[in-house]
């Protein structure tokens, strides 16, 4: 096994992997900024050091002064978590210049999955249904135009280096394509440094629903089924569930097998989800994938058993694949709310302060992920995101009863939160019936606010 891990993350990722390492014998060491130096992860690692200013750019996405300290600690793994460095093949092939295990897949296969539209092609190659449209980059608004006659209106310009919903704009018309070219390619320059494009068919409303999978360095590959993520605001996961209700016994096989093939065509290694639109017909087609721990991975490990961090551990250290696919069952039903400091009725707009009171539920099949505590500041530099709650039930009515009563419990007092949202949601008919998609928040965001306003439960 690895015998030393810096945890290049912060917040509640930073405190999940930490402590699977402590569970699993190997100390870990925490980096932090100076505006986390009171923040959990940093105080629960073996050993903590300072890498740079509070904006982001000068800390957690330094990549020098991360490997300066994953050496001067002696550590021989870096685990990057999500967001911040962990889809940067740079820093991946960075971290094998100098001898240290990037935990995650190798700087190639980071590159050519990262680039939305390289992806898509090695997925046509592999058999892998992928969503109608461009082959490749489109270069000028006159190709785009084609492409958009081709596979018919609306159309979705993406940015190949696109993500967290960032750098993807609609056409309904050859007249507003050269704008909504533009603007993808603008914003994604501006927020990833590359401003290439590709063209999509817009899937009117479909469901978001992505399988899991497991590779290791011997060129085995594993599923761990599916989750539904269709509940979103501005294309950002807010509740996701595991597994996907309501699916066909024979999509869902298709489904998780197409997401093996398309590990296998990268050769991949460690934790990554493959990420796929389906239509009300279950007709479904590969958007992306996503080479590392996704923030969701908990609804996958309540109903498979599996723990996923300790996974990627193993395979980082070189050991195959401790189940085959035989091995893996879905037993019961798991929900995951996504709780972030943002107004759920001032459009999501980021609400950072002072926590003045945190309290987290617990009873039977209750986890709660999370680096808040009492008297925690929430820092304007980092994402909104504070705690994510995961209920596991017999089946999905038991964890939707679950989780009511578990956001009942929850308390976190100070900035407002997307709290009040999620527990009206599960009071929602729509998402009861379990026949959402990702239209559901645009569609029902009056009901729910008239709902948390009636119910008085938003904080001032
Ligand atoms: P990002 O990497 O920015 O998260 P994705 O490609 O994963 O971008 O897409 C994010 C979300 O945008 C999806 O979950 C889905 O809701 C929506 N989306 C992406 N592609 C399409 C498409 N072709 N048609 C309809 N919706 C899409």
């Amino acid at each position: 096994m690895l015998k030393k891990i810096l945890v290049a993350n912060r917040g509640e990722i930073a405190v999940r992997i930490i402590r699977e390492c402590q569970d699993c014998g190997i100390p870990a060491v925490a980096v932090f900024s100076e505006a986390d130096r009171n923040s959990l992860h940093t105080l629960i690692a073996d050993e903590a050091v300072c890498i740079g200013p509070g904006n982001a750019s000068g800390s957690y996405l330094n990549m020098d002064n991360i490997l300066q300290a994953a050496m001067s600690t002696g550590c021989d793994g870096i685990h990057p978590g999500f967001g911040l460095l962990s889809e940067n093949a740079e820093f991946a092939r960075k971290c094998r210049e100098n001898d240290i295990k990037f935990i995650g897949p190798d700087g190639d296969t980071i590159s050519k999955m990262g680039d939305k539209s390289t992806a898509r092609q090695m997925m046509m190659k592999a058999g892998v249904p992928v969503v109608p449209g461009s082959d490749g980059a489109v270069k000028t608004p006159e190709e785009a135009l084609k492409v958009a006659e081709r596979i018919g209106y609306p159309v979705l310009v993406k940015a190949s280096a696109g993500g967290g919903g960032r750098g993807m704009r609609r056409a309904d018309s050859p007249e507003e394509l050269p704008t909504a070219m533009e603007q993808a390619g603008m914003e994604a320059a501006a927020a990833f440094g590359d401003g290439t494009v590709y063209l999509e068919k817009l899937i009117i409303n479909p469901r978001h629903i992505e399988v899991q999978v497991l590779g290791d360095q011997h060129h085995n590959v594993i599923h761990l089924g599916e989750r539904n993520c269709s509940i979103q605001r501005r294309n950002q996961k807010m509740l996701e569930e595991a597994p996907a209700f309501g699916l066909q016994e024979s999509t869902r096989k298709t489904l998780c097998e197409a997401a093996v093939a398309a590990a296998k065509a990268c050769d991949y290694e460690g934790a990554g989800t493959v990420e796929f639109v389906m239509d009300d017909r279950e007709n479904f087609y590969f958007i992306e994938m996503n080479t590392r721990i996704q923030v969701e991975h908990p609804v996958t490990e309540m109903v498979t058993g599996i723990n996923i961090v300790a996974e990627q551990l193993r395979i980082a250290s070189g050991a195959p694949l401790r189940y085959t696919q035989d091995e893996i069952q879905v037993k019961g039903h798991a929900i995951e709310c996504r709780i972030c400091c943002e107004d759920p009725l001032n459009d999501f707009a980021p609400c950072p302060g002072k926590v003045d009171f945190v309290h987290f539920p617990s009873g039977f099949g209750t986890r709660v992920e999370s680096a808040l505590y009492s008297g925690a500041e929430i820092s304007p530099y980092y994402d909104s995101m504070v705690a994510k709650v995961i209920v596991k039930g017999e089946n999905r009515i038991g964890a939707v009863r679950r989780m009511r009563r578990v956001l009942g419990e929850t308390i976190i007092r100070g900035p407002k939160t997307t709290q009040p949202l999620q527990q009206m949601i599960l009071y929602n008919r729509k998402f009861l019936r379990g026949n959402y998609n990702t239209g559901f928040i645009g569609e029902e965001l009056p009901e729910l606010t008239e709902m948390i306003q009636t119910a008085g439960m938003i904080k001032e």
